[in-house]
This record gives structure tokens, C-alpha cells and sequence, in this order.
């Protein structure tokens, strides 16, 4: 088994419940349930049809504006953007789009378009859903290839804390759930991209592509 995003072998348990496992590479930190935990598609997508988002939704839109404000601080007018992972209700493209962006929406469910790969963008959003990635060195390094220089790459997901407080998180607990970033891990990554990196709060980080 390797890290599924630095591919190191170097690998800890980190936690065990009663029904899965959790790893830690030693190398990026990042904490992963082992590939024989992962629910079939089928089970995933149903889970993911329980989202109840939508864009008339005021608590959903406060939720997203963590990474929606301090995204569009740093965007030119009229930017080109990605949200990848869009879910059943996309909401933040409609947030870019009422300020005058335009983003195209990528999801393996519910917006399959592989054409967005062959774009390049000004800046790329993926909110809650880096926890949910299977292969997340593919797919950080397929967006960061797609981002334009001087682009934005803005993510929002819970980071993983201090291994006491690991056992009683609740976000391990959704079997969707497999992939689990730390501030170290965010760190390690920006350093590997030698990009800037912003902390926004507790679950928001914005990368920037010189
Ligand atoms: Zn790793």
C-alpha cells in the first residue's frame, strides 16, 4: 500500500473503529481509509443524492462564502473558473456567476463533462469534496495543470486535528469520507506546487500559481 498522494510506503495506523481503518503517511500526513473500505459507486452516489443543496438555500450560501469571499478578493473581473465536484445542487458557481464570472461545473455524477479538461481557468474550486477523493494525487495534479498562471485554486474541506480529538471527530464517520487533510498535509502539498499557500479559517485554503 502507498500514500494515495505522495505515493510514499512509509505508512502508520492511525486510528481503527469499529468499522474502518485509518492510515497515515509519514511523509505528507495526510490520514486515508485503505481502498477496502470504499463504498461501491452505487452506495456513494446514493449518499451523495441525500444532499439536499441548493442555490435559494441562505445557510448553504453563508456555508460557502468561507471560500467564496476571500476567493473573489483575489479574482480579476470576469473570471473563468472550474468548480469540480459541483454535487446535485450547485450552488458556489451560481455565487461567481451573480458577480459576474463564469464557471463551468465538473462531477463524476452529477456533471460528467470531461471536456473541462482539455480548458484552462483563472481560478478552480472544490468544495467538500477533497474528502471524498479515491486518487487525490491525479486529481490535485489534474487541476493544478489546469489552473492558469496567476490562477486560483481554492478548497474547502475539514482538516484533520490532533490524534485525541481524531477518535470522537464526527467527519470520519461518513463512510464517504476517506481522505483527510491537515494544515501539515496543505503545507507539504504548497511546498511540493512551491506555490502560495492562505489558510482561510478552520476548513478553507486558497493556493496561488505564480
Ligand atoms: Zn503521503
Amino acid at each position: 500500500m502507498a500514500c494515495p498522494l505522495c505515493k510514499n510506503r512509509s505508512l502508520s495506523s492511525y486510528h481503527r473503529d469499529n468499522r474502518r481503518e485509518y492510515i497515515q503517511c509519514q511523509m505528507c500526513r495526510l490520514i486515508f481509509v485503505p481502498s477496502q473500505y470504499f463504498l461501491t459507486e452505487t452506495d456513494e452516489k446514493a449518499r451523495y443524492d441525500l444532499h439536499q443543496n441548493n442555490p435559494l438555500d441562505v445557510r448553504y450560501r453563508q456555508f460557502l462564502g468561507r471560500l467564496f469571499h476571500p476567493m473573489i478578493e483575489r479574482m480579476k473581473p470576469k473570471s473563468y473558473g472550474l468548480d469540480f465536484g459541483a454535487g446535485p445542487g450547485p450552488t458556489l458557481s451560481v455565487m461567481f456567476e451573480e458577480v459576474g464570472h463564469t464557471v463551468v461545473l465538473y462531477d463524476p455524477y452529477f456533471a460528467y463533462n470531461p471536456d473541462v479538461w482539455n480548458d484552462r481557468y483563472d481560478f478552480i474550486t472544490a468544495t467538500e469534496v477533497l474528502e471524498h477523493l479515491k486518487n487525490p494525487k491525479e486529481d490535485l495534479e489534474r487541476l493544478w495543470g489546469c489552473l492558469k498562471q496567476n490562477g486560483y485554486l481554492g478548497i474547502m474541506t475539514k482538516r484533520a486535528l490532533e490524534p485525541s480529538r481524531f477518535r470522537s471527530w464526527h467527519y470520519k464517520d461518513d463512510e464517504t469520507h476517506i481522505c483527510f487533510f491537515s494544515h501539515f498535509t496543505f503545507k507539504w502539498l504548497a511546498k511540493s506546487w512551491n506555490a502560495p499557500l492562505v489558510f482561510c479559517g478552520d476548513d478553507v485554503v486558497i493556493f496561488a500559481k505564480n
